[in-house]
């Protein structure tokens, strides 16, 4: 029996050694283990570790539970039940003290997470009030003053993307007002040279002009410019080749006094010539359209008898060009092809309609006044007169009186006189009708 007692004594006293490593966090767990082994009746191996939690960390209450414990079942190994009993009393009111701690630390932890729930929230109904902000300041202001948010790294990307989107949509206006600006200019410049054009396009002008009419002749170029560049297969003005010729048309013949007398001049000098003709005068002088064929010049259609086309209806139009046509069939068995409408006057419709016929709209480049001219200006033409003009001229006393010279200035400066068909390359005639 003593000798047991010794055993026990420094069995203990070597547990204590080998428990005094023990970290003070695990007492509890320890404790546990100890009266689990008490709950299994081993008594003295509870002691042992119950003694060594106490010499780990004396101040624990777990140890001071377990040191209860020990000299509780020390005291019942000793057979002594009313020190037992006091022990194990002392032990239960550890356990509860130890229980109680365990709630504190639970609760504190709870806290703890609670405010930490209420904080993230926070600070999310923040984030998602920055983000549903359009403007951009508040962002601007999360992103460097919540540095710590876990929403800062996508905070700091929507602040790139806003800040990415904002500079394309300033480098997208700037790009669309730089290309309204070019295009404005570009437009502005167009129109300045279709005026540009428009006036160039007919050369020559009256020395007898009023103000009414030089602005009329202007309003008229730039109107069939207009409508020549939209109907580039149905209307003409000039050729645009770079050969040195210039065709002379003669319009509103034939007449009794003048024709007869161009076409000696045209003979002379040895120039081809081309005749719009009237149909009216053509019944009335059917020998002299007989001639002008005979002896190379043109014989072309200027309608029945000079009304201003744009006046008339489509219907109309397409008689007027057919019924001259039908004269000069009858005197030379050909049918003009190329159509010049009376005064130029011309608009889409009346082109169209003239189309219809199968006819082409030739108008003029040059324009000699020589309807309108004081003086011998007419014979300007030779040295205004570019590759590819159509000079127009009528039957009149002033052209008869001008066009020796007026021919002879041109032959000067390398020009060779051509019919119209072969200045713009179009046939002169519509095929002959199949009998
Ligand atoms: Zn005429």
């Amino acid at each position: 029996m003593k000798n047991t007692t010794i055993f026990r004594f420094y069995f203990l006293l070597f547990n204590l050694f080998l428990l005094m490593a023990m970290p003070g966090r695990a007492l509890a767990q320890n404790a546990a283990t100890g009266f689990r082994l008490l709950e299994e009746d081993r008594v003295e191996e509870a002691a042992i570790l119950f003694q060594g939690l106490l010499a780990a960390d004396p101040l624990d209450v777990a140890a001071n539970y377990g040191m209860s414990l020990v000299h509780g079942s020390v005291w019942y190994a000793g057979r002594d039940p009313f020190a037992a009993y006091e022990h194990a009393q002392t032990a239960h009111t550890y356990f509860f003290l130890l229980d109680e701690r365990e709630e504190r630390r639970l609760s504190e932890q709870l806290d703890a997470e609670r405010v930490n729930l209420r904080k993230n929230i926070a600070e999310a109904e923040l984030y998602e009030r920055v983000l549903a902000s359009r403007d951009s300041t508040a962002l601007e202001r999360f992103v460097s003053s919540c540095v710590l948010s876990r929403y800062h790294a996508s905070a700091t990307e929507e602040l790139a993307r806003r800040r990415r989107e904002l500079a394309e949509a300033q480098e997208r206006r700037r790009q669309e007002s730089l290309r309204q600006e070019q295009a404005a200019r570009a437009e502005a410049m167009d129109q300045q040279l279709e005026a540009m054009r428009a006036l160039t396009l007919v050369l020559g002008i009256s020395n007898n002009f009023s103000p009414e009419q030089r602005v009329a002749h202007q309003r008229w170029a730039t109107s069939v410019w207009g409508l020549s560049m939209e109907n580039p297969d149905a209307l003409f003005f000039r050729a645009s080749g770079a050969r040195r010729q210039v065709a002379l048309t003669f319009d509103d013949g034939p007449d009794a006094t003048y024709t007869a007398q161009i076409l000696d001049i045209l003979a002379r000098e040895g120039a081809a010539g081309s005749f719009f003709i009237l149909g009216a005068n053509a019944e009335r002088h059917p020998d002299l359209v007989r001639r002008m064929h005979r002896e190379g010049h043109l014989v072309l259609n200027h309608s029945y008898d000079h009304p201003r086309l744009t006046e008339l209806a489509p219907w109309q139009v397409r008689d007027q060009v057919e019924r001259a046509e039908r004269v000069v069939e009858r005197l030379i068995g050909l049918r003009p092809a190329l159509f010049r409408p009376p005064y130029g006057a011309l608009d889409q419709a009346t082109l169209d309609a003239i189309g219809q016929t199968g006819a082409k709209t030739v108008c003029w480049s040059v324009d000699t006044f020589d309807w309108n001219q004081a003086g011998p200006r007419v014979l300007e033409i030779g040295r205004q007169a570019r590759p590819g003009d159509v000079v127009l001229m009528h039957c009149k006393a002033s052209t008869v009186e001008a066009l020796p010279e007026m021919i002879r200035a041109l032959k000067r400066s390398g020009y060779e006189l051509v019919g119209l068909d072969e200045l713009l390359g179009l046939p002169a005639y519509k095929p002959l009708r199949a009998r």
